[in-house]
């Protein structure tokens, strides 16, 4: 599966369905996506991409390599198109809110909103979407562009950590391959040694259709 870029997208002029809230996980025009050239280095599980002088926050707990991207939420404007790559990710493993950034571990089984491509949301769907509170469940579909367009909301039994979405490098020549979009690739397909990691990707099990409008 193919995914748009988004990374450096920058935000069109202001318009009247300008969402007035500020997701979490929304970028802020003074944070910077950064991506250094990668090399060919002997990590684990074998050979792979990474960084000349990595530092500890470059690689998440199962050793794939992540973009940078800085840190300076609420500074300068906010892009509402760019997804914070850190602020997805700790948003994904702990369970937070995307819109508000509060804990939704102990609101049962777990809210998503996701855009509607016209089928009910599968047994093990892929998603890269956070999940949500109630009240900035009705927020995100009233605001957010790629949910106004139509959406589906979830109750979620089971998310799991299943890969990442990002860019994969070439073994041999280490350039990026399908024209730099971000793909999704499973933490057990050996590619995860040549992907830079953009998003964190969850799988959703146990899932339950709910109406917004009925919670
Ligand atoms: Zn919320």
């Amino acid at each position: 599966m193919v995914i748009p870029t988004d990374g450096e997208r920058e935000e069109p002029p202001r318009q009247s369905t300008r969402p007035d809230t500020v997701p979490y996980i929304s970028s802020w025009s003074r944070e910077k996506m950064i991506r250094p050239p990668v090399v060919r280095l002997a990590g684990r599980g074998g050979e792979g991409i990474g960084y000349l002088g990595e530092s500890p926050y470059d690689r998440d707990r199962r050793g794939v390599l992540w973009v940078r991207h800085t840190l300076a939420r609420g500074k300068g404007r906010p892009l509402f198109h760019t997804v914070h790559a850190l602020r997805q990710r700790r948003a994904v493993l702990h369970m937070l809110c995307q819109v508000c950034g509060t804990s939704v571990l102990d609101d049962g089984p777990h809210l998503f909103v996701l855009r509607d491509v016209g089928r009910p949301v599968a047994e093990g769907e892929r998603t890269t979407a956070p999940p949500v509170c109630v009240p900035c469940a009705r927020i995100s579909a009233r605001q957010c562009p790629r949910l106004r367009v139509g959406h589906v909301a979830v109750r979620v039994g089971r998310a799991g950590v299943w890969g990442v979405a990002g860019i994969v490098h070439h073994p041999r020549t280490l350039e990026p391959l399908a024209g730099g979009s971000l793909e999704e690739i499973a933490y057990e397909d050996p590619a995860i040694h040549w992907v830079l990691a953009c998003r964190q990707v969850l799988v959703l099990r146990e899932c339950t259709p709910v109406n917004l409008g009925d919670l």
